[in-house]
């Protein structure tokens, strides 16, 4: 079996991962950074977004561990001083896999070339100053024209993220959907929108066409990929083919997991 670690740059991160260097030496589990099979993220949920991006082309055949070095994340299940536990449970293999969908995020241009981006939280398409106009498709079909922010359209495992900051719904991970939120609306007289978040049936797609005879310098995001792009036609939106596989040694609830982030132990209700 080939492990990977990545890390963060912080130096508590470069720490932990020369101490997991050391113990994954100690019970000679192979570690190769280029073709590895498990890959250990040590950091926050950041980390282990910015890890799945570079293994992207090799997705399907990795499978990701978490190993957190701050507050809990909704990626990373380990704690920092648990290492020796979690070498032990790689070299034992005795772990459940679990799978979770990740956004196919495909830009194409005005002169039709396409550029392609997976995310495992959420893509955005914003204008930081001035109205998005756009016409947000539902498969081939228009449903609305918006005007607004932008839009967030994010994965069940990504719905906890910024969605959620922006009024999404919360969703459950196992359920392969994507949901598209509103980031502030212009809802009046004149300018109407459907003001609620949507979740979409696993095949069905969404295509963000900004109306063009309105100013043009879109900030586009895929998880951390952050971009300032003058040259969109459209933004197309469905659930990846690939999917991003984790090696879950324990099961912390998925409700348990967004009670202790978002309100608290549950004794201090
Ligand atoms: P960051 O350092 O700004 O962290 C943002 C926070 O989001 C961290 O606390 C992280 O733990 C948390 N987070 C990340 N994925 C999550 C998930 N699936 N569910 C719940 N919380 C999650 O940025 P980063 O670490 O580079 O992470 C990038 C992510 O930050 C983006 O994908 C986006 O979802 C999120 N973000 C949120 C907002 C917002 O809520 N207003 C704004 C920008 C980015």
């Amino acid at each position: 079996m080939k492990v990977a670690i990545y890390h963060s740059s912080d130096l508590h991160s470069i720490q932990i991962a020369q101490n997991l260097l050391e113990l994954l030496n100690d019970k000679q589990i192979e570690v190769d950074d280029m073709n590895p099979e498990i890959v250990i993220t040590i950091g926050g949920d950041g980390t282990l977004l910015s890890a799945i991006q570079k293994y992207i082309d090799n997705i399907d055949n990795i499978k990701f561990v978490g190993v957190h070095t701050g507050h809990l994340g909704f990626y990373t299940d380990w704690r920092d001083y648990e290492l020796s536990e979690l070498v032990d449970a790689i070299k034992n293999r005795n772990a459940d896999e679990v799978h979770y969908p990740l956004l196919d995020v495909k830009i194409k241009h005005m002169d039709d070339s396409i550029n392609q981006y997976y995310a495992i939280n959420e893509s955005t398409l914003r204008k930081l100053s001035g109205t998005l106009v756009a016409d947000v498709l539902i498969g081939k079909q228009l449903f609305e024209r918006f005007r607004g922010d932008g839009v967030c359209i994010s994965t069940p495992t990504g719905s906890t993220a910024y969605n959620r900051s922006v009024g999404g719904a919360i969703v459950h991970p196992s359920l392969k959907v994507l949901q598209m939120a509103e980031i502030a609306s212009i809802n009046n007289r004149v300018y109407r929108t459907v003001g609620a978040s949507l979740i979409m049936a696993p095949n069905e797609t969404i295509t963000i066409r900004p109306v063009l005879n309105y100013q043009r310098t879109f900030n586009f995001s895929a998880d951390r990929i952050d971009l300032r792009d003058n040259d969109i036609k459209e933004v197309h939106y469905g659930i990846a083919k690939k999917q991003v596989n984790f090696l879950k040694y324990r099961h912390t609830g998925f409700w348990n997991r967004v009670r202790n982030s978002f309100i608290g132990d549950i004794d201090e209700i």
